[in-house]
């Protein structure tokens, strides 16, 4: 039911954000030199319903960690957009939460990607929110709204309290339409890919399908990108999904990476698409 009202409100928001969008797009990400930023077509009509899996019992998210193995070599690159709620200062202060670079050379490679944004990153960055969400090339799934666990001990990160779990994934959902994303997806990464049975039934909510993964670049606070090359090329099955991060300051590796990774998995024969394309080939999905 709350996936239905933002779907109503992203509609009317996407109308007044037309003017702001098209005037914002490609500004933010163009290429430093050489080859014009490509035609990108202009989102004409709302996209068909994204395909979710069927709630667990008590109304539980239901998680997904990888696509179908035997339906050919896909594999979908993830990047989360962290920034926490105290991080502006440090933003005001020169700090890059963003990697405008990394999504030029996914625009370069012409390759689909997923971005777990969070609403904290949006507020901060509306114009790449904006770029991005509508991009057809990204789908822009939710990360909580500051990248606070929703469960205790996960990587020294501030707690979110379970009563406000629910609001809180709303709240980025609300930031996300704010900055100009028409259309999120009903897709919740975990922050720090932590939760349990009471963080699954809170999001759950939502209609939201919780996104893992099953290949850990390695990406977060890395100084050596072979290493985390590596790691992906090591670990990548057909359906895999790839955790990396569109966060200079915390994974500053991460674009060159991609220019490194791609080109690699292509001679292996993989096909890059996003989360949703394999979420809709996994049996039972909605
Ligand atoms: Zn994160």
């Amino acid at each position: 039911m709350v996936i239905r009202l933002v779907r109503r409100i992203a509609g009317t928001t996407a109308v007044c954000a037309l003017g702001a969008a098209l005037a914002a797009c490609g500004s933010a990400q163009a290429p430093k030199s050489g080859s014009p930023a490509p035609a990108r077509p202009a989102p004409t009509t709302k996209p068909a319903k994204p395909p979710t899996l069927p709630a667990g019992p008590g109304g539980a998210a239901p998680v997904f960690m990888n696509g179908p193995r035997t339906l050919g070599r896909t594999v979908a690159l993830t990047f989360d957009a962290d920034m926490t709620a105290d991080q502006g200062p440090r933003a005001a202060a020169g700090e890059h939460f963003d990697n405008p670079a990394l999504i030029a050379t996914l625009r370069r490679l012409k390759v689909p990607a997923t971005v777990f944004m969070t609403g904290r990153w949006a507020d901060q960055y509306p114009d790449q929110a904006r770029s991005l969400g509508r991009d057809p090339q990204f789908e822009v799934g939710n990360h909580s709204y500051s990248h606070y666990a929703f469960t205790g001990d996960c990587y020294g990160l501030p707690t979110v309290s379970a009563d406000r779990m629910t609001s809180d994934v709303q709240r980025a959902y609300t930031a996300l339409l704010r900055a100009g994303v028409p259309h999120p997806m009903p897709y919740f990464r975990f922050p720090g890919g932590c939760y349990d049975r009471q963080a699954l039934r809170a999001v759950g909510r939502l209609g939201v399908t919780a996104v893992q993964w099953d290949v850990v670049s390695g990406d977060a606070f890395a100084t050596d990108a072979d290493a985390v090359t590596k790691q992906v090329l090591d670990g990548v099955k057909p359906g895999s999904v790839v955790v990396m991060h569109c966060t200079r300051s915390a994974a500053p590796t991460t674009e060159q990476v991609v220019r490194d990774v791609v080109p690699e998995l292509r001679k292996r024969g993989f096909r890059f698409v996003k989360v949703s394309q394999l979420i809709g080939e996994t049996p039972g999905h909605r």
